[in-house]
């Protein structure tokens, strides 16, 4: 096995990383090699750095101290470590949400020009939800007053969001019960930082609730208020095919990428790549046109609407410029590696950065607002397109052909492909030729040989006839594998497979990027309201095998705080503390009748995970 193999299962992560490294492009990685060994106390989570009396370390072999300079012991530091992680994610996810929500207002004042209401049905149906009467108002009046009413979540108007209404009464009563339920979007966050400062809650119990209580202000508030309004705002994915893998480059094309999370830029982008102007450009400039790919999250928004094609996830960021073919990535924020700029040092590409949030070493910064998007969208089109004369031809290496990924399963796609109710699919789960469903979620991680997760596990539950859902970084391993598409039935095991047959769908459905997992989280409510029993009662379960981010911890929280048992394939940083990962790992059941599990192995993780759903089953007097 080559060094190569060692890395990634995929062959353009491969075969571009080996040239990386005769360019001299050192990448993730390089740098996880240079950091090891990465250091045990903070992979325990003992270690502290609140407060300038530290910083503190506990002793986890029992020797050295056990208390930092303020008195904190092992508990309270991993809680309170773990609470914070939980707390950027939400916030990350939150802030999106609240960037869609400014373009909605926006459009509602006629100060976003270029963006406009593609889905007026769904404003409408989202507006009943948020109170406000939609007849005799027009698009616009009612954007404003929708985004005036969302608002409010993000506040402290309210004694609880507005989504919270489309979860099963059990288990808001539960919710209750345990004093989760989130209040306010930004409140939940805020409360976590003043929680998790010195002297404030010292109790690792309740520190750890009000991260769940902060986490479901994610799932249900800002991801779920993010979700609803990009499928306003830019349309709501139906079900399409795309494709996949760095072959989505075209040598005799000028190749912009978008990355990030957003659709607000990318839309734009998407607009210019189009524009006349452009084009003829591009062919004085001796292209044959202008093609637009998709990294990350961006690329998922991009892909799950106008089936745009995406050139890789998180770990092939860096190895797309490696291809000597990129004449412009253009990023908004999250998971953006700051080395990207010293990357492109290597070669032509230009890199653009656009908003006042996430600014990277050698990027220019190109900064997007609503009123100016399609005309910044314009300026950086032009450029690249100029850029391709500085493309060195005889470097350029793009060594593998795309593959098709089937993509646009939104919750209404998925609705209309099963003819109009989730009653055929309630009852194919009865029947037990559906035994139960999971989302796959999250990135990638260079501590795990890069995709293997993903599609160990996908391969492994589709063959239990387990339905699977994939949004993020797991979409581009799952197509790069061949298990986004219809053909993949065969795949499957033979319950699923009938069912999948019977659609023309594949047994692992993309249903879109990070934000999205509240389309996975909405769907649990639906079937749980159609069947009558909390989501803790399905057959269902979560997956994150190669999850790096904060945000990941997030949704891993809200789907366990919704019932939902939770496989994570990477150790988050708990185990300095014995009473925290009992309580992650058990004593949450006798709460929320859902926990984790840390299980790095995707077969070992599939077999948990088939078990979970069959004890389900069983509890419902299903067929096994
Ligand atoms: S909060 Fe306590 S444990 Fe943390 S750095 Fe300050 S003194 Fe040390
Ligand atoms: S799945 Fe993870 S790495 Fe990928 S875009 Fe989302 S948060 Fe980032």
């Amino acid at each position: 096995m080559s060094e190569y193999e060692e890395y990634s299962i995929c062959k353009d992560a491969q075969l571009t990383l080996k040239k990386a490294h005769e360019d001299g492009v050192e990448t993730a990685w390089d740098r996880l090699k240079k950091q090891e060994p990465q250091c045990g106390y903070c992979e325990l989570g003992v270690s502290c750095r609140i407060c300038v009396m530290g910083p503190c370390r506990i002793d986890p072999f029992g020797e050295g101290p056990q208390r930092g300079v303020c008195g904190a012991d092992a508990d309270i530091i991993v809680a309170r470590n773990l609470a914070r992680m939980i707390a950027s994610g939400a916030a990350s996810h939150s802030d999106h949400g609240r960037d869609l929500l400014e373009v909605l207002h926006k459009i509602g004042h006629d100060k976003a020009p270029g963006y406009t209401i593609k889905d007026p049905d769904k404003l409408r149906r989202i507006a009943k939800e948020y109170g406000v009467d939609p007849a005799n108002l027009d698009d616009k009046e009612l954007a404003k007053r929708l985004a005036e009413a969302m608002m409010e979540d993000y506040g402290m108007k309210k004694d609880r969001i507005t989504f919270i209404n489309r979860v099963p009464k059990q288990r808001v009563e539960l919710w209750d019960k345990f004093r989760v339920t989130p209040r306010g979007v930004d409140r939940e966050t805020s409360e976590t930082m003043h929680r998790t400062h010195m002297g404030v809650d010292n109790n690792y119990v309740s520190i750890l609730l009000h991260a769940v209580r902060n986490s479901l202000s994610d799932g249900y508030g800002g991801s779920m208020i993010g979700t609803e309004l990009s499928d306003i705002i830019f349309g709501t994915p139906k079900p399409g095919m795309s494709e996949v893998n760095l072959g989505v480059l075209k040598e005799d094309h000028v190749n912009i990428l978008v990355h990030g999370h957003s659709p607000i830029v990318s839309e734009m982008i998407g607009l210019a790549v189009e524009d006349k102007g452009m084009l003829q450009l591009a062919k004085e400039k001796g292209a044959k046109g202008i093609n637009l790919a998709g990294l990350c999250c961006t690329g998922n928004e991009l892909m799950m609407r106008k089936k745009i094609p995406m050139a890789g996830n998180h770990l092939m960021t860096e190895l797309t410029m490696v291809t000597g073919a990129v004449e412009a990535i253009i990023v908004d924020y999250q998971c953006i590696m700051p080395s990207l700029g010293q990357v492109a040092q290597c070669y032509h590409t230009k890199l653009y950065s656009t908003s006042d949030k996430a600014k990277f070493p050698n990027m220019e910064h190109v900064e997007f607002t609503p009123e100016n998007a399609r005309e910044q969208a314009f300026r950086i089109v032009r450029e690249a397109t100029e850029n391709f004369s500085r493309r060195d031809r005889s470097k350029v290496y793009i060594p593998v052909t795309p593959v098709k990924n089937m993509t646009g399963f939104s919750v209404e796609a998925i609705v209309e492909a099963l003819g109009g109710s989730l009653d055929p699919l309630i009852d194919a789960i009865k029947a037990g030729k559906i035994k139960g469903a999971v989302g796959v979620v999250g990135c990638n991680n260079p501590k795990i040989k890069q995709d293997s997760g993903h599609v160990g596990l996908i391969k492994g539950l589709i063959a239990n006839d387990i339905l699977v859902l994939t949004t993020g970084c797991v979409n581009v391993a799952a197509g790069k594998a061949g298990l986004q598409v219809p053909e993949a039935k065969e795949l499957a095991g033979p319950g699923l497979r009938e069912i999948c047959g019977l659609l023309n769908i594949p047994p692992s459905l993309h249903v879109g990027s990070c934000v999205d997992n509240s389309r996975i989280v909405a769907i649990a409510c639906a079937l749980a309201n159609a069947i009558g029993v909390d989501i803790d009662k399905l057959p269902l379960a979560a997956a994150a095998p190669e999850w790096y981010s904060e945000k990941a911890a997030t949704i891993a929280f809200y789907a366990m705080a919704s019932g939902i048992f939770t496989v994570l394939g990477v150790m988050p940083p708990i185990l300095g503390s014995k009473n925290v990962t009992q309580l992650a790992t058990s004593g949450l059941n006798d709460v929320f009748g859902a926990c984790f599990a840390v299980e790095p192995d995707p077969v070992k993780a599939a077999g948990l995970i088939t078990n979970h759903i069959m004890e389900k089953r069983k509890a419902l007097g299903l067929p096994l």
